[in-house]
């Protein structure tokens, strides 16, 4: 890969006080354990199960929900994107998106691939349900990620023309946790040392260890991922993340395209990716090994906590008694 231009993106390593909080903690412990379960393809009790479950969370959180069902493959008709919406106080209403698939590869119980987007999502829900909001935030379970995005892709296809222009941003969370402060545990993608200098050189002086996220946004959601890093210093000061804007619609850096934030990409709409280092970082990546043992619940924690900071700061809270 050439040098790209255009793209834009920073290494934060940071210090301070992680205030955490008890009961955010152990929710996401028992989403985490109860959502990490095979969802492929062929694994329609479980898949039921989890649909049964977010509608029934939709209920108690107070959310109105939608299926948006497509046509997997010949033989199935059975893939359903579950979406959950919040707030809103007329029709014309910016919709803000937080997306997690919740299919998994064959013969893995996906505990980070994902179940650990799963379970921040579930947590920003309970979190935003305590307050009203002039802006309508759609929480959206993707099916059938992991055979190429279909289920995103259908979403926005489906999208009525003027819901999609009421899309001011879309967050997606996949694979979250997979966080280990080993040495030499983070390798370097092909191409990444030209395209993100700053950021390698950062990874290596830090020995090369796996323990921090990475956010990728296209150029449409750049405010989007400046106030994520505001958040990020205000709220989790000990988050370690790469911050990465690409130019047009990151189509020269398919590494980074390779989860439902791309096919919002592709429609034009701004959008960025919360993620780990994925395989280029865990060796339980998409194997049976992939289960909650592996995943840093406590860096779940932070990630739901700077998501619910964003949303207060971009999404009009309605104060209590304003209506
Ligand atoms: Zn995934």
């Amino acid at each position: 890969m050439s040098t790209v231009a255009g793209n834009r993106s920073w290494m934060h390593f940071r210090s301070g006080a992680n205030t955490k909080d008890s009961s955010e903690n152990e929710t996401i412990d028992f989403w985490l354990a109860k959502l990490a379960k095979k969802r492929a393809l062929k694994d329609t009790a479980n898949k039921d199960l989890f649909r049964h479950t977010f509608d029934s969370l939709a209920g108690i959180y107070g959310l109105l929900t939608a299926n948006d069902k497509f046509l997997a493959d010949q033989q199935s008709a059975s893939a359903i994107n579950l979406v959950a919406k919040k707030g809103g106080t007329g029709k014309k209403n910016k919709v803000w998106i937080i997306g997690a698939h919740y299919d998994t590869v064959e013969s893995s119980p996906g505990a980070n691939d994902n179940a650990s987007g799963l379970s921040v999502m579930i947590e920003v829900m309970r979190q935003v349900s305590g307050h009203k909001w002039f802006d309508e935030i759609w929480f959206v379970a993707f099916d059938m990620e992991e055979a190429g995005l279909l289920g995103s892709k259908a979403f926005v296809q489906h999208l009525a023309i003027e819901d999609r222009e009421r899309i001011v941003g879309m967050i997606n969370l996949d694979m979250l946790g997979g966080i280990t402060e080993t040495p030499n545990s983070q390798s370097i993608p092909p191409g990444f040392e030209e395209a993100f200098p700053g950021i390698v050189d950062a990874v290596k002086e830090d020995e090369n260890r796996g323990d921090f996220s990475v956010v990728v946004a296209n150029d449409a959601a750049f405010n989007m991922i400046t106030s994520l890093n505001e958040q990020m210093y205000e709220i989790a000061p000990d988050l370690k993340s790469a911050m990465i804007v690409l130019s047009k619609e990151g189509e020269q850096i398919n590494e980074l395209r390779r989860s439902d934030h791309a096919s919002f990409w592709d429609m034009g709409l701004p959008a960025l990716h919360i993620g780990d280092g994925a395989d280029t970082r865990n060796s339980f990546y998409h194997s049976e090994r992939d289960v909650p043992a592996n995943v840093s619940t406590e860096h779940l924690g932070k990630i739901a906590r700077v998501l619910v900071g964003f949303l207060m700061k971009n999404a009009g809270p309605i104060p209590d008694g304003g209506g």
